[in-house]
């Protein structure tokens, strides 16, 4: 018991315990400090009675369990082992490092010395990488679409096949979204099949344009069909009408070179004579949250001097983490941006990885098991696909998920058939030690 007591850490050695790094960069010295006392005090307490003492692996572990979520970041980092990529409720797209710094030429011409164009620059890189003839950006896919429909056709008809129109998330409705932004919805056809002569017979003097929308989370199979792109492009030059395509999921690479199904590019779908293309930065293009509108220039110019551009324009920090998005594909250089590095990672090595993890929780005494298992995209991009993964599962069900979720950093993961499964697709390797000790710690926590 005295070498028990004599083997307890200084409080100093405690706290340079790796499991707290993220703990030493977030939150006050003295919180740790004081959340650390209390962990050694009540180690010596109980080896006083007569108890082994803790391994510092233990301690470490019970001084994040006394801050408790009290003091947590705003938006914590978690773990993501749901196996959804680009999960909407953890931030969609994996973020890039964000920009540090004081001030930025943000709306500064430093060859004139007077104030500059502020999207200027993110403008040039779109226009250079959709080979677009002109672009420009606001704060979301949505506010792109209200932009579109409010400086373009207020007031008037715009065609939607009743196949397309989506709810996406709880507040996204294309009838409701349209509504608001002053656009008169014309369905057209039935929900599986619509043909390019139930867009023709919809036309009238009212009518704006037509427009598509890309199925984003969901998929159409069986007795459908719907008119290809080229087709609408040339209805609407026969009748002087333009098409739009929100085309959503902002995919520009081709999706075969990941395991996955080609689907239309942005890229595509401008070439194939969309007037305007819009899409979501943060989804396939893996950048921040925004709303890239694509088009030829008669057809963006009315939008930029709409007054809602001025409300819907995107932050300085989005703006530059955009801006070093479109860097990294315009270099080729796509395995730089942490979706792709994600999606390329070798189901062999998440085998390996999820070997590791299961052996080691399994050396805690603990029942836990590698197994091959599907990941998505998610985010309203790829709705019927799947990619290969390795997880680790736990019995435990929603008691273990709540208590993984508890710790910190949080690891989220999923319930099957009452098993927790902590899928490595969209977990880094640099996360591995984190999650072992968080399965360690969750696994031995005892039932409230
Ligand atoms: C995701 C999506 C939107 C909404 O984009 P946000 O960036 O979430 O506002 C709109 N349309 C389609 C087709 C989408 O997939």
């Amino acid at each position: 018991m005295l070498s028990d007591l004599a083997q307890l850490p200084s409080i100093h050695r405690l706290l340079a315990h790796p499991a707290l790094a993220l703990a030493r960069r977030d939150r006050a010295a003295s919180q740790l400090r004081e959340a650390a006392r209390t962990a050694v005090a009540e180690a010596r307490a109980s080896i006083s009675s007569g108890a082994a003492g803790p391994s510092l692996d233990v301690l470490a572990d019970r001084v994040i369990e006394i801050m408790g979520h009290r003091d947590l970041p705003a938006y914590p980092e978690v773990i993501n082992a749901t196996g959804v990529l680009i999960h909407t409720n953890l931030g969609r797209s994996p973020r890039l490092a964000a920009v540090e710094g004081s001030y930025l030429a943000l709306e500064f011409d430093l060859a004139a010395g007077q104030r500059g164009e502020r999207l200027g620059p993110v403008v040039e890189r779109l226009t250079r990488y959709f080979r677009a003839e002109a672009a420009t950006v606001v704060t979301n896919g949505a506010a792109a679409l209200v932009l579109l429909l409010a400086a373009r056709a207020a007031g008037r008809q715009v065609l939607v096949s009743r196949g397309e129109l989506i709810e996406i998330g709880g507040s996204f409705r294309l009838p409701e979204v349209m509504a608001a932004a002053g656009a008169r919805l014309v369905e057209v056809g039935c929900t599986n099949r619509t043909r390019a002569s139930d867009y023709e017979a919809a036309i009238g003097p009212e009518t704006a344009a037509i427009l598509v929308v890309h199925r984003s989370n969901f998929h159409l199979s069986g007795f459908v069909s719907t008119p290809e792109l080229p087709t609408l492009v040339e209805l609407g030059r026969k009748h002087k009408l333009p098409v739009w395509v929100d085309q959503g999921s902002g995919c520009h690479l081709d999706l075969a070179a990941y395991g996955l199904r080609h689907e239309a590019t942005v890229q595509e779908i401008y070439t194939a004579g969309a007037e305007v293309v819009l899409c979501s930065a943060d989804k396939l293009l893996g950048g921040p949250q925004a709303g890239l509108i694509l088009g030829r220039e008669d057809a963006i110019a009315p939008l930029r001097r709409h007054p809602l551009r001025r409300a819907l324009r995107p932050d300085r920090t989005v703006l530059c983490s955009l801006a070093s998005t479109l860097d990294h594909y315009l270099a080729e250089r796509a395995e730089d941006i942490p979706l792709y590095r994600l999606l390329c990672t070798s189901p062999e090595s998440l085998k390996r990885r999820a070997r590791r993890l299961a052996a080691t929780a399994r050396r805690d005494g603990h029942r836990a098991e590698a197994r091959p298992t599907r990941s998505v995209l998610g985010g309203g991009t790829t709705p019927d696909q799947t990619l290969p993964s390795w997880g680790v599962w736990l019995p435990g069900g929603e008691e273990l998920a709540r208590r993984l979720r508890s710790g910190y950093p949080p690891v989220i993961g999923r319930i099957e058939d009452d098993q927790v499964v902590l899928d490595l697709r969209a977990v880094w390797p640099a996360q591995d030690a984190v999650l072992a000790r968080a399965i360690v710690a969750a696994a031995s926590a005892k039932m409230p």
